[in-house]
């Protein structure tokens, strides 16, 4: 940029400073500072539009431009030039503006003596909050510097709106971001709902000084700041493990951002035409994050991630800001993140009222820690960290995948009667705790609870669980960034038998694989991981980590009773070979002469339909089967459990799969064979009534659930609802429709 320009840039720049430093109502303010774009920058209009909700824009205020059409003239995004602007992030420069695509003529403004047109994004850290545009009589498009000159002003703008210095209530929309409501629709990571107060896992660096006095200091204090940085990642790259191909491979591409020429170079642009250093650090980010939001490519879209990780890292470098900013977490935290790593959730602990994540997948690490906590979690909330502020008001609705972020009164009124209504259904199923889950027809189903953690435990007595169906043990690995020892595991294992108070705790072994992946294993480049090499198929092949699992829980049982289950057996010969694994376990430690369980059971799941056919002889030799409907559902319909797209596609009352169920009670019952269902369908009030129906005696579910399905199950016939099954499978009718109906008329 030639010098002339940039030091008029500065001296533009220095006098937007005076007007936020000088106090002043909002809208008085942003007169001031179209005015002065206008009249230094030598342009006959000058405009800015800001979001009044979030499809519409408003002319918040001109310099040129008739004053009685500010707060009147209104477009919806991609509409005219300026909506163009809006929705494609990109500037539009022409000296005819007419002429143009999509142009609007506007008439209340007075702009058709206006012919030329330049619009600009005023965009903070990708997020586009108005438009800022300059005209002329005379038919010119702007130069390159003009335009690069008027997307430092929109970005100073854009900070300037951030820092609240257009908030007025003499102003219509100005100012108005982060204040107002905002829903968001994701996706169900775990139902529920919860009402309380963001809490940001990565609270934003918030960059005040903006406008750098002193180029030479700036770019000093850039430069500085890029060595720390430098610095840091070598010793990240140091000190990562060397055998996490990925880890490295992120920090290899830090590494390579952080020696850009390219950034660099733009950064120094940017303080020589009058920003701060971490003003030009954020102006970049922004740019790179409004390109992330096009990117169609994954690979790409990654890459800008980093670079947006490595801004984050250099703005705390400037700015001294770490994640640590003083700020006192609320009573009513709902975490709000990009994503988080299981070991980072954990460290929350249970104070957690839910967790709202960009990302995130249903089986993802942070999901499984939602579910064994029991409070919702909505994933794929797109723009909410961007969006949300410590201490907003938040709702997190887990049923449906919304969220709502600073509600208005009638949301959050409604919100608190269906919390409220929660609440009451809560305290009439507390008063079940100590009933058996009796049918009117005098069947006693067996009501217990899933587990990961020994934070779990204490749901036990409070829930009523008989006992622990399904204690998923990957958890304990997934946490952790090492294998965790031998030693350690037993210590835990006997923990969770002890605090079960001798109710029968089931121990399914490692299932990893699939979505489970752990740190410190190489990972494994599937085409097709859910039906890859998993669970118990990764326990026979690699057999040390199965062996050191199940001697841990030999040694925690010492003289207690044990029950394990193998995750994902499909043929017998799979299930024979763990359970001779498990035999040479126990015959070791009888020769160490260590104390042996009390008594064992040893159980497969059946979650293949493959396994549903095997021979009696299997159906013998197995201590008991347990459903598991998660994966048996997913391969019953080809319907992958975790996309979005298919995972609600078929019903779990769809007559095929009830008929496929019945054949796995029938061959159980057959062969004399203890038999429960621990997916998530048993937790579900009415699914768990087809199950009982269908003659399972066991259900295992998450602790919350044991009371709505004791509830429903004391108030049914089991033989009423066989009868309505069996009707409308009969008749082609759909079950759950017909069940609905007649559950209806119960009451
Ligand atoms: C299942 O597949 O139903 C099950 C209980 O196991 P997970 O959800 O851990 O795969
Ligand atoms: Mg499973």
């Amino acid at each position: 940029m030639p010098d002339r320009i940039e030091s008029e840039s500065r001296k533009l720049l220095g006098r937007l400073r005076d007007v936020m430093a000088r106090p002043g109502a909002g809208q008085a303010r942003l007169d001031r500072v179209v005015q002065l774009i206008a009249h230094e920058m030598r342009f006959d209009v000058c405009s800015v539009y800001l979001f009044r909700d979030p499809e519409t824009l408003e002319l918040s205020a001109t310099e040129g431009l008739r004053p009685e059409s500010v707060h009147k003239t209104r477009m919806r995004i991609g509409e005219g030039l300026v909506g163009r602007v809006a929705r494609t992030r990109q500037v539009v420069n022409t000296a005819d503006a007419p002429a143009e695509r999509g142009f609007r003529y506007m008439p209340e403004t007075g702009e058709e003596v206006f012919p030329s047109f330049c619009g600009v994004p005023v965009q903070r850290l990708g997020d586009v909050l108005g438009v800022l545009v300059v005209q002329s009589r005379e038919k010119d498009t702007c130069t390159a510097d003009e335009v690069y000159a008027l997307e430092v002003v929109a970005m100073v703008l854009a900070e300037m709106t951030e820092l609240g210095a257009f908030v007025g209530n003499d102003n219509g929309a100005l100012g108005r971001r982060h204040y107002r409501p905002v829903l968001f629709r994701g996706a169900t990571g775990q139902e529920g709902a919860a009402a309380g107060r963001v809490w940001l896992h990565e609270p934003r660096v918030v960059v005040t000084n903006l406008i750098g006095d002193n180029p030479d200091h700036e770019l000093g204090r850039l430069r500085d700041a890029i060595d720390s940085l430098r610095q840091q990642v070598d010793e990240m790259l140091a000190s990562a493990v060397s055998v996490d191909a990925e880890q490295v491979a992120v920090l290899e591409t830090y590494r390579m951002f952080a020696n850009s020429r390219s950034w660099m170079r733009r950064m120094e642009d940017d303080i020589a035409s009058g920003l701060s250093a971490e003003a030009a650090v954020e102006k970049e980010q922004s740019l790179a994050r409004s390109r992330m939001g096009q990117a169609a490519d994954a690979y790409l879209r990654e890459r800008l991630h980093d670079l947006d990780d490595l801004s984050n890292r250099l703005l705390r470098i400037l700015t001294g800001q770490g994640r640590e900013t003083g700020a006192q977490m609320p009573d009513d935290p709902i975490l709000v993140a990009r994503s988080i790593g299981p070991g980072e959730l954990l460290e929350y602990g249970k104070r957690l009222r839910g967790v709202v994540l960009e990302e995130g997948s249903v089986g993802s690490h942070a999901a499984i820690i939602a579910r064994a906590w029991a409070i919702p979690l909505v994933i794929h909330a797109s723009g909410i960290i961007t969006e949300a502020m410590n201490g907003d008001m938040i709702l997190v609705d887990g049923d449906q995948g919304l969220v709502h972020l600073r509600p208005e009164a009638p949301v959050k009124k409604a919100f608190d009667d269906k919390l409220a209504m929660l609440t009451r259904a809560q305290a009439q199923y507390a008063g079940l705790r100590d009933l058996p889950a009796t049918t009117l027809c005098g069947t006693t189903i067996g009501l217990h609870m899933n587990a990961g953690l020994l934070a779990d435990l204490p749901s036990l007595p409070s829930s009523g669980a008989a006992g622990v169906g399904l204690f998923r043990t990957e958890l304990q690995f997934l946490i952790r960034n090492q294998m965790p020892k031998r030693a350690e595991l037993s210590a835990l294992y006997a923990r969770i038998m002890a605090a079960a108070q001798g109710k029968r705790v089931v121990f399914r072994t490692l299932d990893i694989g699939s979505d489970k992946v752990l740190s410190y294993m190489k990972p494994q480049d599937e085409p097709n991981p859910a039906m890859g090499w998993r669970a118990i198929r990764v326990g026979l092949d690699k057999p040390g980590v199965l062996r050191m699992q199940l001697q841990a829980l030999i040694r925690a049982a010492a003289g207690r009773p044990l029950a394990i289950m193998f995750p994902f057996v499909t043929v017998p010969a799979e299930f024979r070979a763990a359970r001779a694994e498990f035999d040479k376990a126990l015959e070791r430690e009888r020769i160490l002469g260590h104390p042996l369980p009390e008594r064992v059971e040893v159980g497969a799941m059946l979650e293949t339909p493959a396994l549903a056919f095997a021979g009696d002889a299997f159906f013998h030799e197995v201590d008991f089967i347990s459903v598991g409907g998660n994966d048996l559902k997913q391969f019953f319909f080809a319907a992958d459990r975790e996309n979005e797209r298919v995972r609600r596609r078929y019903d779990m009352m769809d007559t095929a799969y009830l008929t496929f169920l019945e054949g796995i009670v029938a061959r159980c019952a057959a062969t004399d064979t203890a038999l429960s269902f621990c997916g998530e369908d048993a937790g579900r009030p009415l699914e768990a009534v087809v199950l009982a129906a269908l003659g399972f005696p066991v259900l295992s579910m998450r602790a919350p659930s044991i009371g709505p399905v004791k509830h429903l199950l004391r108030r049914v016939d089991l033989r009423e609802v066989r009868a309505v099954i069996d009707a409308a499978k009969s008749g082609g009718d759909p079950v759950r429709l017909r069940l609905t109906e007649w559950l209806a008329g119960l009451a």
